[in-house]
């Protein structure tokens, strides 16, 4: 398997704050991966330096072999990164039809754009409230809509930052399937969660950060195993 995205002695400080101190993370291409840890273990900060909104103080970033650590963000959206941040990003004063237009205009034009559309909307299970406002949907839907707006691009690799924030246990349920379609489809995808039973539900590999490093790595059930990280992270949930 190749590798399509590698982070290398990445740092990041927020003053005397080392958020990211140290972190060698590996992807390969196609994997599905879990990133785990307390609150302000830095695992928002590690994406932000990822997608580029942050410069690291440190370290290097290569996404399929080349470096990107100084590019600018539209530039790794173009090379196929594509990220859904904590805070939705959907246009609340218009129609799910046309936030999903807005994302696809991009890549697409005319019929293969509308096909792209119907394709969402299907991914999503939105057909039916194509014409509603996003204001309007659930707190669940809007959160499909923003990853269909961010698989809209058809990123090599999608990252998800705490996709099922504020779910019932039914669409954090769906969110999990609608992740291991995508991953399915070939997108390699990063999540980041606090939902143990939707890390159970997807994971094939879990990453646990803390103090900005790498405490530990591999399937959920080693990573249950370790009693250090029973109780730094789970045994509070
Ligand atoms: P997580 O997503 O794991 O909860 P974050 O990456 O959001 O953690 O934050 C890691 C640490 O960095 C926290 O202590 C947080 O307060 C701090 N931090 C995050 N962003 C900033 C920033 N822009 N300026 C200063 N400190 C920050
Ligand atoms: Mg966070």
């Amino acid at each position: 398997m190749a590798t399509i995205l590698q982070t290398r002695g990445l740092k990041k400080y927020f003053g005397g704050l080392r958020a990211i101190n140290g972190v060698d993370l590996v992807i390969e291409e196609g994997e599905l991966r879990c990133l785990i840890g307390p609150n302000g273990a830095g695992k928002s900060t590690l994406f932000k330096l990822i997608l580029g909104s942050y410069p690291p103080s440190a370290g290097a970033i290569l996404f399929k072999g080349d470096d990107i650590t100084t590019l600018q963000p539209h530039l790794r959206v173009q090379r196929g990164m594509s990220i859904k941040f904590q805070v939705p990003g959907i246009f609340l004063q218009l129609p799910v039809e046309q936030n999903l237009r807005i994302a696809l205009q991009r890549p697409h034009r005319g019929a293969a754009l509308d096909q792209a559309l119907e394709r969402l909307l299907e991914l999503i299970d939105l057909g039916h409230q194509r014409s509603e406002l996003a204001a309007n949907l659930s707190h669940g839907q809007q959160q499909w809509l923003e990853i269909a707006m961010a698989v809209a691009l058809q990123p090599a690799m999608l990252l998800l930052d705490e996709p099922t924030a504020g779910m019932s246990p039914e669409e954090t349920f769906k969110t999990g399937e609608l992740v291991k379609k995508l991953n399915a489809s070939g997108m390699t995808i990063v999540v980041i969660e606090h939902d143990m039973a939707f890390v159970r539900q997807i994971a094939k590999r879990v990453t646990v950060l803390h103090f900005g490093e790498v405490f530990d790595d591999g399937s959920l059930d080693k990573i249950v195993r370790n009693e250090d990280v029973v109780r730094i992270y789970l045994g509070k949930v």
